[in-house]
């Protein structure tokens, strides 16, 4: 149950047996404590976190150091987007390791939980020999399963592991950079560039029209059946909202206006943040760009629930904020997702 969710005396997925979607008054606390003015979704699989990052921490060598050397200090090895979880009886849970059997590869401080232990990553190689019961899992996978303070260690883990998997080197002259900051960051030896992780900003938003029937379309490389709400990622020198109006045009020649945001989660696959929006349709009629949207459709709450109980279409996964945005706007928990 997320701790959050209690104290704010909200409804918790936990609790009332089934995943329930709320669109909170403002006010309303997340499970990370920030509170969004206006309506906002909760709780997201990806949104969660139980461990302060302690980023004062990060300049403090002897600290680090001394962290490291300390026999509950707990490793989280993160590679290509996977990490070692236990499941058991559809709930997981981080598998850790102690400092001294860590890969001796890059680290980086996760946070401090309020016992004062300290949490690492390391980006790799995860063991090839596994105990029963274990499995790497990649984070799509195990988010939804996961306590709250393993969702946030994995994914804060995962995203940081991608980024030093790949920017290995200085994008101004290409020499091999190193980390510091904890590992939040790299510096070029050669001309003291410093570069941070990366994320890419998105934007996904569910569209209604006056009739509040929802626009779902299927992407030209997704299979027969499935659909989504449209997404699409925020071009340079463009805000959100901008980015909502344009790709909604886009791909299905609709403008939108009254443009709401929702809330965020990060999604580290490799390294994108989305952001969720409501819009509503000023023109209705659906002209779609064949080159990335194969159909798009409006949908009555009826027509969903009948279109997803005959087989005729498959949702996205609850632990993506589409599902969680097409929830909210239907208004109770839908059965037949994708994976
Ligand atoms: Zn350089």
């Amino acid at each position: 149950m997320s701790s959050a969710a209690s104290a704010a005396g909200g409804l918790d997925p936990a609790r009332t047996g089934g995943e329930v979607t709320r669109l909170d008054p403002p006010g309303e606390g997340s499970a990370t404590g920030l509170v969004l003015t206006g309506p906002a979704l909760t709780d997201l699989a990806l949104a969660r976190g139980a461990v302060d990052r302690s980023s004062y921490l990060r300049a403090n060598d002897a600290w680090l150091a001394q962290a490291w050397a300390a026999p509950d200090t707990r490793v989280v090895v993160a590679e290509h987007g996977t990490a070692l979880c236990e499941i058991d009886d559809e709930q997981a849970s981080l598998v850790f390791v102690g400092p001294e059997r860590a890969p001796a590869s890059v680290r980086f401080l996760l946070g401090v939980d309020e016992l004062n232990t300290a949490f690492f990553g390391v980006a790799g190689p995860l063991p090839t020999a596994l105990p029963d019961g274990v499995r790497a899992l990649p984070l799509r996978e195990a988010g939804p399963l996961l306590s709250d303070r393993d969702a946030g260690l994995m994914t804060e883990a995962v995203a940081l592991a991608n980024w030093h998997e790949t920017f290995t080197h200085c994008p101004r002259c290409g020499s091999p950079t190193v980390t510091f900051a904890a590992g939040h960051a790299r510096r070029c030896p050669v001309d003291a560039s410093e570069h941070f992780p990366r994320v890419d900003p998105a934007m996904i938003v569910l569209v209604t029209d006056p009739d509040d029937r929802a626009l779902l379309a299927r992407n030209a490389m997704w299979p027969e059946r499935r659909v989504s709400v449209l997404a699409g990622f925020v071009e340079a020198g463009e805000s959100a909202e901008q980015a909502v109006a344009r790709e909604v045009q886009e791909e299905t020649g609709i403008t939108v206006r009254a443009v709401t945001y929702l809330g965020s989660q990060p999604w580290p696959m490799p390294q994108s943040l989305m952001l969720g929006f409501r819009a509503a349709a000023t023109r209705t009629e659906i002209t779609v760009d064949a080159d990335e949207i194969a159909e798009a459709h409006w949908y009555s709450r009826a027509d969903l629930r009948a279109a997803i109980e005959s087989g005729a279409l498959r949702l996205p996964p609850p632990v993506s904020i589409a599902h969680r945005i097409i929830q909210s706007w239907y208004g109770a928990e839908l059965p037949g997702t994708w994976t």
